[in-house]
C-alpha cells in the first residue's frame, strides 16, 4: 500500500483542523477513512524533519552551501531506506526543471525522505504538479514549497525562440510553450537577458500560483502554516539565489 493509499491515516490534528475550511472535496476525502482519523498520530520517520517554515528554507540554503563548496555529507543510504520504509515526511518540497544538470537532492545535499520533488521541463505548476503539492502538503505535512528554476534553461530558451519566430515546435512541445509562453511575454519589453528576465519571472508566477491554489495551499498560506518561495539555480556555481 502506498503513502497515498494511506492518506486518510497521515491526517495529522493539523490537518484535520484544516480539513473544516477546505469545503466539499477534503471533508469528502475525511470521509473515507474516519476510523482511520480516529487513531493515535503515528511518529514522523525523521524527527529532524519537523521544522517551521523559516528553518526548512534555512536548512535547504545552509545544504546548498556544503554543495557549493564541495563538502557535502556522506549520506547513509542503507539505514535511510530502512528508517523509510514505513513512511516518510520530507522537510520541504520542491518543482524543478527536469534537467540533467539540476539534482535538488543533490545541490541541497538532502538524504531520501527529505524532499519532495516534482520535475518538469520548464518547472511550471500544472494541475497535476498543484495535486502533488497539495498531497506533500497536507498529507505529509511539508512545511516548505520551492520553485526552483535555472541558468540556460532549454524550456524557456524555446519558448523565447518559438514566440520570436511565430514558429510551432514538433510534437507535445507545444504544450511546454503554452504553459511558459506568458512569463516570457510579460519580461519581452524589459531591459537585460531574456532568458534569464523569463526564467525568473516564471518561478516568481509558479510561486504566486502555487499560493492561490484553493483550497488546499492557499488555506495553509494563509495560516502560515507554510511558505512558497522561488529560487534560481546557478549552473556554474551550483548556488541556488533566493528570489524576492
Ligand atoms: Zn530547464
Amino acid at each position: 500500500m502506498c503513502d497515498l493509499c494511506l492518506a486518510g491515516a497521515r491526517l495529522a490534528p493539523i490537518a484535520r483542523r484544516n480539513l473544516l475550511k477546505l469545503g466539499a472535496a477534503a471533508a469528502a476525502a475525511a470521509a473515507i477513512a474516519p476510523h482511520a482519523l480516529a487513531a493515535p498520530a503515528k511518529a514522523p520517520p525523521k524527527p529532524e524533519n519537523v521544522l517551521s517554515p523559516d528553518d526548512a528554507l534555512a536548512r535547504l540554503m545552509s545544504g546548498n552551501a556544503r554543495y557549493v563548496d564541495g563538502v557535502s555529507r556522506r549520506h547513509d543510504f542503507k539505514h535511510e531506506r530502512e528508517a523509510l520504509s514505513g513512511g516518510q515526511n520530507p522537510f520541504a518540497a520542491v518543482l524543478s526543471c527536469a534537467d540533467s544538470r539540476i539534482a535538488p537532492e543533490l545541490c541541497f545535499d538532502t538524504a531520501r525522505g527529505d524532499l519532495f520533488v516534482c520535475r518538469v521541463a520548464g518547472n511550471f505548476a500544472s494541475d497535476d504538479i498543484v495535486a502533488s503539492m497539495e498531497y506533500a502538503v497536507q498529507v505529509l505535512h511539508a512545511p516548505l514549497i520551492l520553485v526552483l528554476g535555472h541558468g540556460s534553461c532549454g524550456a524557456v530558451d524555446a519558448t523565447i525562440k518559438s514566440i520570436q519566430d511565430n514558429t510551432t515546435l514538433p510534437g507535445h512541445l507545444p504544450a511546454l510553450v503554452a504553459a511558459l509562453a506568458p512569463a516570457v511575454n510579460a519580461v519581452k519589453a524589459m531591459p537585460g537577458d531574456l532568458l534569464a528576465n523569463a526564467t525568473a519571472r516564471n518561478v516568481a508566477m509558479n510561486v504566486e500560483k502555487l499560493k492561490a491554489a484553493a483550497p488546499i495551499l492557499k488555506s495553509f498560506v494563509d495560516d502560515k502554516k507554510i511558505r512558497v518561495v522561488g529560487g534560481v539555480y546557478e549552473l556554474k556555481s551550483g548556488h541556488v539565489t533566493l528570489l524576492t
